[in-house]
């Protein structure tokens, strides 16, 4: 047997980090960002291309059974955008904490979790009612077979604390605040959610930073705060679609 033991002292030391290894810690976790950055995309597209997917089924006719299935996968795609952006955000605190200290990685660890299990614990209400892409496909199947009929509350676990995520099917938002016309093209400001018809929201900001045109709106706005609102360019292209036949069948009797 040996004899020459090792201290245990010694042994149960944690050699300390050098500047080196911090240094190429942070570039991986920078890279990581970069990496969360670009899952949350891809979650994104996925989220479109669901929604579609389950508006064509509900204006098909579609099967109850196909369309609760898109439902739960919507509500997955949902979960997993919070996901992403609770680990960007940790990592992001991580960056800026002391990485060559054993104690950052252990509350990095910890709040971790906490932010997940305090996602988990929320209501389908909180988690889903908050997403503004959520509500506006929730609305949409719900006008494809209901036009014009106010809609239900959109969780059974709502009360009525959550006034604010309970929404009524309207076409107050149809048309452009500019134009007074039917949105086309439409581009929603990420600052009030208020829309407008691209080519005139384009004239009308031509030179910069102006006022929301919505009345009473107190929002000042720039191009760069405005978004394509696929989304809503689909509903009203239903509406006017649902509201056409419905015009035709009333000729027809
Ligand atoms: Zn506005």
């Amino acid at each position: 047997m040996s004899s020459d033991i090792e201290d245990p002292e010694e042994m149960s030391q944690i050699p300390e980090m050098s500047q080196m290894d911090t240094q190429a810690i942070k570039t991986d976790l920078q890279s990581l960002l970069l990496e969360l950055e670009s899952i949350k995309n891809g979650i994104k597209h996925s989220i479109e291309s669901s929604v579609v997917a389950s508006l064509d089924l509900e204006e098909s006719g579609g099967q109850k059974k196909q369309s609760v299935d898109l439902e739960k996968i919507n509500r997955g795609f949902a979960d997993q955008e919070e996901y992403a952006e609770i680990l960007k955000n940790s990592v992001a605190t991580l960056l800026r904490g002391d990485l060559a200290e054993e104690k950052t990685m252990k509350t990095y660890i910890a709040k971790l979790k906490k932010a997940e299990q305090n996602y988990e614990k929320k209501k389908d209400s909180q988690k889903y009612g908050s997403k503004n892409w959520y509500k506006d496909y929730r609305t949409q199947l719900w006008e494809i077979s209901h036009m014009e009929e106010p809609m239900p509350p959109l969780f059974e676990d709502d009360d009525n604390e959550n006034d604010d995520i309970i929404i009524s099917s309207s076409t107050v938002g149809f048309k452009c605040p500019l134009s007074t016309n039917y949105l086309e093209n439409p581009m929603t400001s990420k600052l009030c959610n208020h829309s407008y018809s691209k080519a005139v929201v384009l004239e009308y900001l031509k030179k910069g930073r102006k006022q929301c045109p919505v009345t009473g709106c107190l929002h000042s706005i720039t191009m760069g705060d405005l978004y394509e609102n696929k989304i809503l360019e689909g509903r009203i292209r239903r509406y006017l679609r649902i509201r056409r036949e419905k015009e035709l069948t009333q000729q027809r009797y």
